[in-house]
């Protein structure tokens, strides 16, 4: 175990491997840029603990958000987070999606993730609104509040001492006279053994910082939430998924009961037009230069603009179109029934070739680790992905 690590990110990702290194007899400083913990994706998503079915069987996202889903859980309830097994229903709305939802039957078998398909009469036992001509039923599903996990987080890392800094962006990355590496901010240079990286939507410009030259460039998604009126929230008992369109790498608009009793649909998927930008007008001349330079950009424009990203711009744009989608699910939700309730920027990770990274990819270099991408279910596998960080450290 390297002795001194610096940890960019104060996110779910950055405080789960600074307390998996200060367990394993680490020293690690955690820089954050932002005022306060989870600041970005980690306090921005749905907060449900995925159970792992979506993902190609043996891939870093399969693996690790099965064991994920047990060890997120076991860590909320030893440390007095919100957290709540109450299962999922993924329903086929039409017949079309029959053989969709037979893949992902098969595919949460291979997982070992605890899955069955229902009939639409036993569907609407758990969910008495929903639309489908047949279900799958996952048990292991959760919410959770993510946010929460990252207090206790700061909490254990602080009660063993280590040194946790806020409103401190990495700005430079050498490696040190003796080894190592330095990390400089704005106003001190820190000399550690290792770094890690765990900045997410910048995730990419902290590796470049650090000299690197990553092998795909974060795009960032914002997803956008509406919430049903407290009076419509009996329309939704749990956790309502449509059957994803495999070629996607998001999950399509969903139906969400959270800790609090409300009920949160979304989010879609659009472009943002700043990393960090949570809203249409949120503009970064920079960031669009950015993607625009990208080959990669293009090449992705190329395949999903049309209809793909037109619907979603609409989607984004019409309330109407939201609650459209929403009622492909539950026929009973209008437009009068929903409103907005906040967005969150995906870091999703593009290669140069145009194809979407769709396992989580974490690069390193001497003294270095990079995670270069962790989108859903990086929050439920934030501990798995933790211990492979450490070990990548040693
Ligand atoms: C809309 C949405 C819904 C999602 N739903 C789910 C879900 O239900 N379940 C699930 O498991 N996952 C979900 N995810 C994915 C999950 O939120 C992310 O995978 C996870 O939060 C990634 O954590 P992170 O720590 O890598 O990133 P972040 O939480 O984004 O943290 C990165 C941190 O690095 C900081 N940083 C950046 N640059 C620097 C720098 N130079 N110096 C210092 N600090 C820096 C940032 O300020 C930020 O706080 C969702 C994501 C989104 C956006």
């Amino acid at each position: 175990m390297a002795q001194r690590v610096v940890v960019i990110g104060g996110g779910i990702l950055g405080l789960a491997v600074a307390w998996e290194l200060i367990r394993q007899g680490g020293n690690v400083t955690v820089l954050e840029k932002e005022n306060s913990w989870a600041a970005h994706q980690t306090g921005h998503n749905s907060n449900v603990v995925h159970a792992g079915l979506y993902y190609k069987p043996g891939s870093a996202k399969a693996r690790m958000s099965v064991a994920g889903n047990r060890s997120i859980v076991d860590f909320a309830r030893a440390n007095g987070v919100g957290v709540q097994v109450c299962g999922k229903l993924v329903v086929a709305t039409t017949e079309a999606q029959l053989p969709a939802l037979g893949v992902l039957a098969e595919r949460a078998e291979a997982n070992g993730v605890p899955a069955k398909l229902i009939s639409r009469e036993e569907a609407r036992e758990y969910e008495p609104e929903v639309s489908c001509v047949k279900a799958l039923r996952v048990e292991s599903t959760g919410i959770i509040d993510f946010p929460g996990v990252c207090t206790a987080l700061v909490k254990l890392l602080e009660d063993k001492g280590a040194e946790l800094r806020l409103g401190t962006p990495a700005l430079g990355i050498r490696p040190g006279h003796t080894g190592g590496v330095e990390v400089a901010t704005g106003n001190e240079v820190l000399k550690a053994d290792a770094l890690v990286n765990c900045a997410g939507l910048q995730a990419d410009r902290v590796a470049q910082l650090a000299g690197l030259t990553p092998s795909a460039r974060i795009v960032p998604f914002r997803g956008e939430y509406y919430e049903l009126r407290p009076e419509r929230r009996h329309l939704v008992r749990g956790l309502i998924y449509p059957v994803p369109d495999p070629t996607l790498p998001f999950l399509g608009v969903h139906l969400t009961r959270m800790l609090d009793g409300s009920v949160h649909a979304g989010p879609n998927a659009v472009l943002a037009l700043r990393r960090e930008g949570y809203r249409w007008r949120d503009i970064s001349p920079a960031d669009i230069a950015d993607v625009a330079r990208f080959p990669g950009s293009w090449r992705l424009a190329r395949k999903y603009a049309y209809p793909t990203g037109l619907e979603e711009v609409l989607r984004s744009l019409s309330k109407r179109r939201f609650a459209a989608s929403l009622a492909q699910l539950v026929p009973a939700v209008t437009a009068d029934d929903i409103v907005r309730a906040g967005s969150g920027v995906r870091a999703q990770a593009l290669r140069p070739d145009g194809s979407l990274v769709d396992d989580f990819l974490i690069e390193t270099a001497p003294h270095q680790v990079h995670v270069l991408n962790a989108p859903s279910p990086a929050a439920t596998s934030a501990l798995e992905i933790a211990k492979h960080v450490a070990a990548s450290v040693a």
